[in-house]
């Protein structure tokens, strides 16, 4: 029998809903809406629709969304004065940095500069170690999509097998922590894995598996160890499709659930950004210091 699709637009549509809920909640006891602000250097097209798909997810759930465009030759301590202007502008309670940046552009000192409680995307290191401590409520976002669509299939993470294929900053290592807050036995694969011929391995014995690579078809389906829950993050062109790192016909024939691509993991990213705004205006107009992650 073949595994259950999780589909990320119906599951990016029920967040959305419950977060316009609050969204609307916090208007009646503020007077306001949250107001986030995407900085983006360059206008290359592709971003712009990524970002024009904030915008649209932003209005649905009632939030104050502004895309401020900057020439792509901003200097570094330029865009660093910028961000220190809306650090410091109360109006403004979300500051997020369009991906990817010109190469002049250091992006760990500009993750640092955004003001802990008004950095979206928790790219700020002090934000990267309180995560690290269950201290923070700004989760990084994909990583956080990818825990929404596990949560989504009801099972219960204390105790399983959980290999994250991929161990970048933004994706997989983020990742491993939040699957071990809910007590999952985590190990990550990453390009050594790959080249000590061990990946196959890992992922025979993996319950849940996440692939955060960027390689189609990296995990063939007849890998996948049955019943395992599966979730694609990867994202490839080939032949003007996209698709993801695993092979989903194949796998799906194998898996209890898994994650389309695209249609799975990318529309719950999007909103996960969103709730961290919300999560970002609640802290500064609230004091809201309720830890939403705990061991
Ligand atoms: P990255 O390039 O920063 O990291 C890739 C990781 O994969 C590294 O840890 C590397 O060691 C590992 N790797 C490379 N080749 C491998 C191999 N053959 N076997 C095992 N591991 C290997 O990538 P990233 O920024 O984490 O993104 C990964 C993928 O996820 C990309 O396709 C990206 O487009 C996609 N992505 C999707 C979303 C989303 O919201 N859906 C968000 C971010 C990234």
């Amino acid at each position: 029998m073949s595994g259950q699709i999780l589909d990320g637009k119906f599951l990016a549509k029920r967040i959305c809903d419950e977060l316009s809920r609050e969204v609307q909640v916090l208007k009646d006891k503020t007077g306001q809406v949250p107001h986030l602000v995407n900085l983006m250097l360059g206008n290359e097209p592709e971003a712009c629709s990524y970002a024009n798909s904030q915008k649209r997810t932003a209005q649905q759930i009632g939030i104050r969304y502004d895309l401020v465009q900057l020439p792509s030759t901003t200097k570094q301590l330029e865009l660093e004065n910028h961000i220190q202007k809306l650090n410091q502008d109360p109006a403004v309670h979300g500051i997020m940095i369009h991906k990817p940046v010109p190469n002049h552009i250091d992006y760990r000192r500009i993750g640092n500069c955004v003001a802990i409680e008004k950095d979206l995307e928790g790219i700020n290191v002090s934000n990267i170690g309180k995560m690290m401590l269950g201290e923070t409520l700004i989760i990084p976002c994909t990583p956080a999509a990818v825990m929404e669509h596990i949560k989504s299939t009801g099972v219960n993470l204390r105790g399983k097998e959980a290999v994250v294929v991929g161990a970048s900053e933004i994706v997989g290592k983020p990742l491993s922590l939040l699957l071990l807050r809910e007590w999952a036995t985590v190990s990550i694969c990453h390009i050594a894995t790959s080249e000590a011929r061990r990946l196959q391995d890992h992922i025979a014995g993996a319950e849940i598996l996440v692939v955060a690579v960027g390689k189609a078809g990296l995990i063939k389906g007849e890998w996948i160890k049955k019943g395992a829950i599966v979730i694609d993050v990867g994202i490839n062109q080939v032949n003007g499709h996209i698709v993801g790192d695993v092979e989903f016909e194949s796998a799906k024939e194998r898996a209890a659930f898994i994650t389309p691509v695209p249609g799975g993991v990318g529309p719950v990213t999007v909103v996960m950004l969103m709730r961290n705004g919300i999560e970002a205006y609640k802290y500064q107009k609230l004091q809201n210091k309720v830890e939403r992650l705990s061991l």
